[in-house]
């Protein structure tokens, strides 16, 4: 058994090689110490899983050879994740169990009371497909760009539901197994909570449903996990 996991962001066809870049390389040769010949297990997203032999590898790359599909593509439901980004290890931590827990979408948002103005969305991608090798999966949610709240909702596409993590409406937490299903956003705010421009605006949206995640006021890398359990549990792949 292959255990090894490689995200591979390139087509994978039998008999067709795919390229290594130098931290893949050196993954699977100077920590790994794979040799030619070794099998790992590689993905891209689209064409499920593979076994996939080493061809070579060195200090500006490598490749593979993928020899046969070894499981089916898994894709996640369509479930998006709206987080407004907080301090750098706690931001890792959202992106990281939002893919483990089967977001298709990830997308860090600018509030009112969000300090951070930049993000490194390439970095959190980075987390992202860190977590899927890591879990098992097939599937890569894509992390978007940071991007205002506000302009996000103007343009909002009101067939995907937006489940609102509502701090306001702390108490028993909300069964969410009597909304319909379909495409839907979870949106958690920074640990500064909503501002009351914000909730006014989200109160007078008709996608929106505001929800409560218990009687406690958790923290919002623990909300958006929170959160996601329960989405999961009734309406996702958890069922
Ligand atoms: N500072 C705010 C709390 C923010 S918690 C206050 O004291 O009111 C960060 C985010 O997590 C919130 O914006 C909300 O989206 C989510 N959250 C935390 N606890 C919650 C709960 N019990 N119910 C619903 N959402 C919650």
């Amino acid at each position: 058994m292959a255990r090894i996991r490689l995200f591979i962001d390139h087509p994978l066809v039998a008999g067709q090689p795919v390229p290594l870049d130098p931290a893949q390389a050196h993954y699977l040769a100077g920590v790994m110490r794979l040799r030619a010949g070794d099998v790992v297990t590689v993905f891209n997203g689209r064409d499920g899983a593979w076994s996939a032999s080493l061809l070579e590898a060195g200090k500006r790359g490598g490749s593979l050879m993928p020899d046969a599909q070894t499981g089916p593509q898994r894709n996640p439901p369509d479930l998006w994740l709206l987080f407004a980004p907080i301090k750098k290890a706690r931001t890792d931590f959202i992106v990281e169990k939002a893919a483990e827990m089967g977001a298709a979408r990830i997308l860090p948002v600018q509030t009112d009371h969000t300090n951070s103005e930049r993000i490194r969305q390439d970095r959190l991608q980075a987390h992202a497909v860190e977590a899927a090798e890591q879990c098992g999966g097939t599937f890569v949610p894509e992390v978007a760009d940071l991007a205002p709240l506000s302009r996000l909702l103007d343009g909002w596409d009101g067939t995907r539901r937006i489940l609102w993590a509502d701090e306001a409406r702390v108490g028993p937490a909300a069964t969410l197994a009597e909304l319909p299903p379909g495409p839907w956003a979870i949106l958690i705010g920074p640990e500064g909570g909503f501002s009351a421009a914000e909730r006014a605006h989200l109160g007078r949206l008709p996608f929106v449903t505001p929800v409560s995640l218990g009687p406690r006021i958790l923290r919002a890398d623990t909300a958006a996990v929170a959160a996601l359990a329960l989405w999961q549990a009734a309406l996702g792949d958890w069922r």
